[in-house]
């Protein structure tokens, strides 16, 4: 079954691509051509050195747990974490499907976007 994860409001030209992208289980990221830095959230420029001119790079969907926080009030206790990605940036994220009581620094993860 194909998630519907467009947001009702704040959908704006400039995240569109990542949101259709977001539908089919993909993370896209903004790769700077003029520093070759990869950026996240999808803006209009470049964060890094102000360029106005920057593309799509889908993200391989992998990265490593930087830190994280276990939430407890949760049912099932779960994670909130900032996972550093290979391509560059962090993001973060809630971590599933996981022992959150075994994960460690660096842990590998794999993104899933879940349907609120
Ligand atoms: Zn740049």
């Amino acid at each position: 079954m194909k998630s519907n994860l467009l947001p009702p409001i704040n959908r704006y030209p400039e995240t569109e691509a990542f949101w259709d992208a977001a539908n089919d289980n993909r993370l896209m990221l903004r790769h700077c051509p003029a520093c070759q830095e990869t950026s996240w959230y999808p803006r209009t420029h470049c964060p890094l050195c102000g360029a106005e001119k920057t593309e799509w790079l889908q993200a391989s969907g992998r990265g490593s747990i930087y830190s994280f926080s276990i939430v407890r009030a949760a049912r099932r206790p779960t994670a909130a974490a900032v996972v550093a990605l290979p391509e560059g940036p962090s993001m973060t994220a809630v971590v599933v499907d996981s022992d959150v009581h075994a994960m460690r620094i660096g842990d590998p993860v794999d993104l899933r976007f879940l349907q609120a």
